[in-house]
């Protein structure tokens, strides 16, 4: 199947994610666990909803793994789930289009001088939830797989940012999602492997975690 291309603002943000030189790109996990603890709240509300007995809010759980070999970190959840079609809607598009304008006005003024340009990203990042494609920068590729609750399908987005994202039909046992982040290499004075330190992940976790009501399990692989 044919790559698909990011609509044209989620390819902007897209670029200010993998081309960023802000220094507190750890800020990714507060937004990938804040999505999974999104997923799992809509489960929960889907659930009381439809009087679905079949949820217990006790078995709700956010993952993270690290694996050091396959330069690897994945945050799971068991929660609601995407479809293809909403895979395609909710990662391909950003919805949020009142903040990408601020977003835009900010970085022209930005680039009318370089001096300027990282202090403004850095205040732009900082001020909003950047959301899901903040993975990107601490990641050269990303893979979603993911299976609806109720449904028998499960699929896979996966992206090296830029050049698009493709959709594919895949397996997973249950429903929720796993986002899998492949780390970017060490370059020159920027150290991305410590996000597969489980010390480091530890950290983050704790730092992000206030708000989030669901027991955040991490799992380690040694190399
Ligand atoms: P926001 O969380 O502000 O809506 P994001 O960029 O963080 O924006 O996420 C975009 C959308 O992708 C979410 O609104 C949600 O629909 C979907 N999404 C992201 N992560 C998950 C997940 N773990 N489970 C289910 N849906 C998700
Ligand atoms: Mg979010």
């Amino acid at each position: 199947m044919a790559k698909k291309q990011f609509k044209a603002e989620s390819k902007k943000l897209l670029d200010l994610m993998i081309n960023s030189i802000y220094t507190h790109k750890e800020i990714f996990m507060r937004e990938l666990i804040s999505n999974a603890s999104d997923a799992l709240d809509k489960l929960y509300y889907q659930s009381l909803q439809s009087g679905d007995t079949g949820i217990k809010r006790s078995d709700f759980v956010i993952d993270i793994k690290a694996d050091k070999d396959a330069r690897t970190l994945t945050i799971s959840d068991n929660g609601i789930g995407m479809t293809a079609a909403e895979l395609e809607a909710n990662l391909g598009t950003i919805a949020k289009s009142g903040s990408m304008a601020f977003k835009e006005e900010q970085q022209k003024e930005a680039d009318k001088d370089e001096e300027s340009k990282s202090k403004n990203v850095t205040d732009i990042i900082g001020q909003f939830g950047v959301g899901f494609y903040s993975a990107f920068m601490v990641a050269d590729e990303v893979t979603v797989t993911s299976k609806a609750y109720g449904s028998d399908e499960a699929n896979a987005w996966i992206s090296k940012g830029a050049d698009g994202y493709n959709v594919s039909s895949t397996e997973k046992t249950s429903n929720g999602t796993d986002i899998v982040l492949h780390i970017k290499e060490d370059v020159e004075g920027e150290n991305y492997d410590k996000f597969l330190e489980e010390y480091t992940i530890r950290s983050l976790i704790k730092k992000y975690s206030d708000y989030i009501r669901y027991p955040i399990q991490m799992m380690v692989t040694k190399s």
